[in-house]
Formats: C-alpha cells, sequence, structure tokens
C-alpha cells in the first residue's frame, strides 16, 4: 500500500493572533487529513498598531537586563494566552508554565529562551486544540555549542520523533544546543522550522499560511492591484526577496530546495486563493511568461571608479574588495566597464563612515577619479523567462525614458534572469510603476 502524502502546513503570527485566527486553523488543518505536521509562530499582531508577543517578550528579557521592572510586561503575555485559552476551552496548565518562565527568567534565562515562549506556549495550546501531539522543538531542532544549526543532526533527530506520531504540532523559531539551552533562529524563523519538517517527513508540499494570497508582481503600496504570481522557482524567489519582497525567510528556502518539494505560500483569511507556489523547476506557466516580479530597495551607494588602463591592472577588484572586507561592507554589485569600475553598496553597511571609505579607496588604488552617488534605489526585475529572449531590456528601459527616469546603472546577472537597475532614490516608485506597467501584459 502507498502511504499517504503529507502536508506539512505552517501558520504564521497573524495566522495565530487570536481565537477567531486559530479556529481558521483549525479549519484549514482538519479539512485536508494529509496535513499531518502542523508548524505555529508565537501570537502575531491582531491589528495593524498591535504588539507581537515575540517583541514583548525581547522587552521584558531587555527590562531584566536593564534591571527594570519585567514583571508588568511579562503580565501582557500571560493575559494575552490566558485570554486565548479561555475562549477556545483548551486546560493547558498555563499557571505552571508561567511560574516556570518567570522563574528561569529570574535565574537569568538567555534572550532566546523568553524570546522562543510565545512559540512553546502557543504550540501547546493549538495542539491541544486541534487534538494533536505536541513536540517541543528543544527535542529536534539542533544547533551546536556555538549557536550553528545544524542540519544533519536536525534531520534525523526530526525523523526519528516525528516516525512517532500520526499527527503532530512542532512549535517554530527555536531549537536547543548541546547543553539543553535555548537557541533561535532569526526573526521570522517559524519559517525555517517549516521547511525542516518538511524535509524531515518528506511532504509532498510546505505550505506556508500567512496573511497575504501569495506574492505579487510588484510591491501593492507602489503599484496598485498588481496580479498575483501563481508560481516561480526557488531561483526567482531568491533574487525577488534579495531585493526585498518579503513573505518568506530566506532560509526556509534551502531545506525545501534540497529536498524538491514545492513551497505553496497561502492566506489563512482566504484559504479559497491558490496562492503563490515555488517549485524547483519552472513550470508551463513560468516558461511562458517574460517577467516573474519586481522587486527594489532604496538607499545605496554607488562608488565609481575611473582610472586609465584599469582594465589590465593585476589586483585592482581585489584590492577593492579587500577594502570593503576590512570594513565589514558587503559589495552588493560591482558593474565594470573598460576603465571603470563600480562598489554598490548599501548605505546602512556604510554607516557613516563614507569620507573614510573613499579616503582608503584612493590611498589604495590611486584611481584618476571617483565619484560618489548616495542615493541611489536598486530594481531587480526578475523573470526566467527573460533568458533567450530579444527585446526585454529595450522595453525596459524605453519605459523608463517614457516616465523621464535617468538611469544611473544597469546590472544584469549572468544567468540573463534579471536586470537591476540604479536610478535616484526620488524615482524608485516612478521606475517601478513604469516596469509594471511595460510588463503587465507581458
Ligand atoms: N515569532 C518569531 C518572530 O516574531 C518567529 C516567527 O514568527 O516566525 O520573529
Amino acid at each position: 500500500m502507498r502511504r499517504m502524502k503529507i502536508i506539512v502546513t505552517k501558520f504564521g503570527g497573524s495566522s495565530v493572533a487570536d481565537n477567531i485566527q486559530i479556529d481558521k486553523v483549525k479549519d484549514i488543518i482538519t479539512s485536508d487529513k494529509r496535513r499531518k505536521y502542523v508548524v505555529v509562530s508565537a501570537p502575531g499582531k491582531r491589528s495593524e498598531n498591535d504588539i507581537k508577543i515575540t517583541d514583548t517578550l525581547y522587552t521584558c528579557k531587555r527590562n531584566i537586563e536593564e534591571n527594570l521592572p519585567f514583571e508588568q510586561i511579562f503580565q501582557i503575555v500571560v493575559d494575552r494566552f490566558t485570554e486565548i485559552q479561555k475562549k477556545l476551552g483548551t486546560d493547558v496548565d498555563f499557571d505552571k508554565e508561567f511560574s516556570i518562565i518567570l522563574e528561569n527568567m529570574k535565574k537569568g534565562a538567555c534572550q532566546d529562551y523568553v524570546a522562543s515562549r510565545g512559540e512553546y506556549l502557543n504550540g501547546k495550546m493549538i495542539a491541544r486544540y486541534i487534538g494533536y501531539d505536541f513536540i517541543d522543538a528543544a527535542k529536534v531542532i539542533k544547533f551546536d555549542e556555538k549557536g550553528r544549526f545544524l542540519e544533519e543532526k536536525t534531520d534525523k533527530a526530526l525523523k526519528r520523533e516525528l516516525s512517532k506520531h500520526e499527527y503532530a504540532l512542532i512549535p517554530g523559531f527555536y531549537g536547543s544546543k548541546p547543553d539543553g539551552s535555548i537557541k533561535t533562529f532569526s526573526r521570522g524563523g517559524s519559517d525555517v522550522t517549516g521547511a525542516l519538517v518538511a524535509r524531515a517527513s518528506e511532504a509532498s508540499v510546505y505550505e506556508n499560511w500567512t496573511d497575504v494570497s501569495g506574492f505579487l508582481m510588484a510591491d501593492p503600496r507602489i503599484v496598485k492591484d498588481p496580479k498575483p504570481i501563481e508560481s516561480l522557482t526557488f531561483q526567482e524567489l531568491r533574487e525577488l526577496s534579495y531585493m526585498g519582497a518579503s513573505v518568506l525567510h530566506e532560509d526556509a528556502i534551502y531545506p525545501a530546495k534540497i529536498a524538491g518539494i514545492p513551497i505553496n505560500i497561502r492566506n489563512t483569511n482566504r484559504p479559497q486563493d491558490k496562492g503563490t507556489i515555488i517549485t524547483a523547476e519552472p513550470g508551463k506557466r513560468s516558461k511562458e511568461r517574460i517577467i516573474t516580479g519586481i522587486a527594489g530597495s532604496k538607499d545605496f551607494t554607488v562608488i565609481a571608479i575611473y582610472k586609465n588602463m584599469l582594465s589590465t591592472e593585476r589586483g585592482f577588484i581585489r584590492k577593492l574588495a579587500g577594502i570593503m572586507e576590512d570594513y565589514d561592507i558587503p559589495l552588493e554589485h560591482l558593474p565594470s566597464g573598460i576603465d571603470t569600475v563600480s562598489a554598490v553598496i548599501s548605505n546602512k553597511a556604510i554607516n557613516d563612515r563614507l569620507g573614510e571609505l573613499v579616503d582608503e579607496i584612493k590611498q589604495q588604488l590611486h584611481p584618476d577619479s571617483i565619484d560618489v552617488f548616495d542615493d541611489i534605489a536598486l530594481i531587480a526585475t526578475v523573470g526566467l523567462g527573460m533568458a533567450a529572449r530579444q527585446g526585454v531590456s529595450a522595453k525596459l528601459f524605453g519605459a523608463l525614458a517614457g516616465a523621464n527616469v535617468n538611469v544611473r546603472m544597469i546590472d544584469q546577472g549572468s544567468s540573463e534572469m534579471n536586470i537591476i537597475v540604479g536610478v535616484n532614490n526620488k524615482d524608485f516608485k516612478t521606475a517601478i510603476r513604469a516596469i509594471y506597467e511595460a510588463f503587465e501584459n507581458q
């Protein structure tokens, strides 16, 4: 007999923010028996100005460190869980759990322990509510003593534990080090836990339930009603998220990708929507369309360096990269011409050291001249369909010219699946709208 396919579902903070949302989660899980393993975040925002439980917990820990009162802040967490539990009618012994956490906090428990309690408590309660076994993530998500994630060890531990449970819930975001202390992934890390569970259980799909119906072709705050992206590849997703499109934690991609498990972004508030499906290989639709999406970020600096015969000088790029390394500034892009090269770096990474950095470049590289533009926005137009198709850049640059946007820099990835343009910060939105309109109907 063939084993029933497993679907792993992960629900983000807004999907589990209160009892009404948790009811929707229960409906989604129980509507398909294949949804055997569930990963949840801590309760997130119930409205725009609400505060996530995880943020409240971080504040709690900060207060403890600064010798400020923290009990009142922890009470916010207590009240929120107590209220949800009351409305759901579950019977987790929260009094006991809260007093253990308080006790540990007083004894100086680490920040990651405190931050992880939102997922832990929520996981216990929701597991009870949906009738699933609870697996403490500390038991199955492994880090080494230095806090580095242990991929294979985790996979083994997860496989072993999951094989004992037909239906189980695992809280997201955290795991443990060899001494048993808690370690979390970076913020938004429940997505990573979900991907790991999907890999270990050889799921047929990893459903990531959030509050949007997947990826859109452009940021809806910039473009009115952008079209949804029905499907895209992991590679396209990487390009889009690098440039600022954020729906999924970046580290969630790898485990799903190596295991060949598609990720389906779904909307808890609109389960009827198909969402976006992310796969390793391009589907039919991905090949037909030209561009998949447009994403961008503001506030980059371009340091354009000119030097006669630069292209034949040995070690020039190495020295430039070395300076950036010394300053701990990631080189985002490095477009080059015959006797020019431009270092594109983020303003955040420069952090007021621009003058110093330019002096260092002058001293070490002796350029003929340097131009610095510190208000550059980068916009990536991404799509597998662009490769080997003529006229795409003509259309893109035509659209930018038509919108009176001056292009300050161009970089095309060697895979031919993206074109990155640098424009002035002030032209950021105009440029995105112009590109979107040019390709909206492909
Ligand atoms: N609760 C954690 C955060 O707010 C992790 C997550 O939700 O994925 O970052």
